[in-house]
């Protein structure tokens, strides 16, 4: 009962606000969220958030708090999405937060997608995870690249009840994710699709599954299609992965055994599924810096006030030099972070190339992240190495920043890649 109250309390404050903002065009919300950010000509920091932003912030904050918070440790213990919070995210508006309010969604700004997403890992990274992929893969390939037939049948329903998932790796593919095997074969107006698709997020409780394959193995990546398929086409969704962080965040095996799927099902052009996975894993990677960031914070946070309790040697540990220069370290690394992520966020919005920033956001926040867990474990000494502290649990879910939506190497090659082409 709470737990609803609280929802649709956050909701009817948000609610409001996405269709104030979802009835400006495109292109005023991004005139109105540069503005904000612009006292006149002189640019601002990029922690200066628009009206809208912070109330999204500060609205998530909320909502992690009350809704999300009692159920973390129960969540991470049963490695089970509580399906409440699921539901929570949904009447609260977070599962369309980019999508037009005539669709369903809030039609706010890409931004405040990244704030609801750091402000959710500062709390539980698996429930920031479920929430990023949803919104920052699934309905952005909607939005971007599908027909309007295809955008009106599936964005309401993934603004207000249908989970979705992005099924692009393989057991014999991950960073080479275009050396993928799933096969598409067309028959009169459906496709038949076989293949296995591994590591999936979110898969455990979707309902609504993107999947890339290829038309015609011998064409490369040019084969490679994204199609929409519904659980119902038949989709088999194996055991979830027993794994060593955000334990809560289902990621399971989803196989495809003759499924047959419309034509009209295909999203953007056959053969163009590279392009949609390298663009759309361009921007999640701001969603991932920022799920790394929130956790980064998180842990601090918790950790801050631990310092000026406890008491050794007859003094405050926050007040050792020692443990100064430390926590003041590692607030510096957080703010940096911080700015790369809104920065990547920024450029993004504003429509010029991102691609070396995000991936700049996406390799130092991960390493914050881990740097800052491993950090704030020690400062609260044996009480951290409990799992009474959420500290423990942050330790174990920062490692999967450096893995998913491209390894840290795979970060390092992106931006070696830029480097090269503007200095040759
Ligand atoms: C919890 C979790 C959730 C996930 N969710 C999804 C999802 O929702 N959808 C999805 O499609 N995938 C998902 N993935 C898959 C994820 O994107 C891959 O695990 C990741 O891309 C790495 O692929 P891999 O595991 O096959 O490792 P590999 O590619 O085998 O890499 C192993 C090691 O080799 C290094 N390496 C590989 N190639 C190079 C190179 N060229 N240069 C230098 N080093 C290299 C890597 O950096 C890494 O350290 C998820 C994975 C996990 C663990």
């Amino acid at each position: 009962m709470l737990f609803r109250a609280t929802a649709s309390a956050i909701r009817s404050q948000l609610r409001p606000a996405a269709a104030t903002l979802g009835r400006q065009s495109p292109a005023l919300g991004r005139a109105f969220s540069v503005t904000a950010r612009t006292l006149g000509d002189s640019p601002r920091s990029l922690n200066s958030l628009s009206e809208d932003e912070q109330m999204m912030r500060d609205m998530v904050s909320r909502f992690a708090r009350e809704v999300v918070q009692p159920r973390v440790t129960a969540m991470d213990e049963a490695e089970q999405m509580d399906a409440e919070v699921i539901r929570g995210l949904f009447d609260a508006g977070l599962m369309g937060i980019e999508t037009p309010v005539e669709q369903g969604g809030a039609g706010a700004s890409f931004t405040s997608a990244i704030l609801a997403i750091e402000e959710l890992a500062k709390i539980d990274p698996s429930v920031s995870v479920l929430c990023d992929v949803h919104n920052t893969l699934v309905n952005t390939v909607f939005r971007t690249y599908a027909s309007r037939e295809l955008q009106e049948k599936y964005l309401p329903a993934l603004a207000e009840r249908s989970l979705g998932c992005f099924c692009l790796s393989e057991a014999s593919s991950g960073s080479d994710a275009f050396a993928l095997q799933t096969r598409a074969e067309l028959h009169g107006d459906h496709y038949v699709i076989n293949g296995a698709k591994m590591w999936i997020t979110n898969s455990g409780e979707a309902d609504v599954f993107l999947v890339f394959a290829t038309v015609d193995p011998a064409l490369g990546y040019r084969g490679i299609t994204c199609f929409v398929i519904d659980r119902s086409m038949g989709v088999q969704v194996g055991k979830k992965e027993r794994k060593l962080g955000i334990r809560a965040s289902s990621t399971c095996q989803v196989t495809l055994d003759d499924v047959r799927v419309p034509r009209e099902n295909v999203l953007g052009e056959v053969g163009k599924g590279y392009k949609i996975a390298i663009e759309i894993l361009n921007e999640g990677r701001i969603g991932i810096a920022a799920q790394m960031l929130g956790l980064a914070q998180g842990a601090f946070d918790h950790a801050l006030p631990y310092l000026f309790q406890r008491k050794q040697f007859g003094s405050r540990i926050g007040d050792f030099q020692a443990m100064q220069h430390q926590y003041a370290q590692i607030a510096t690394d957080i703010e940096a972070a911080r700015l790369l992520t809104y920065n990547a966020a920024r450029l993004k919005e504003e429509g010029v190339s991102f691609a070396k920033e995000a991936a700049m956001a996406k390799l130092y926040a991960s390493q914050v992240a881990e740097r800052a867990s491993s950090k704030v474990v020690e400062w609260m000494g044996g009480v951290g190495f409990t799992r009474d502290m959420p500290v423990e649990k942050l330790y174990r879910d920062c490692k999967i920043g450096a893995i998913y939506e491209g390894t840290s190497n795979i970060q390092l090659q992106t931006i070696a890649k830029i480097l090269a082409k503007e200095y040759q």
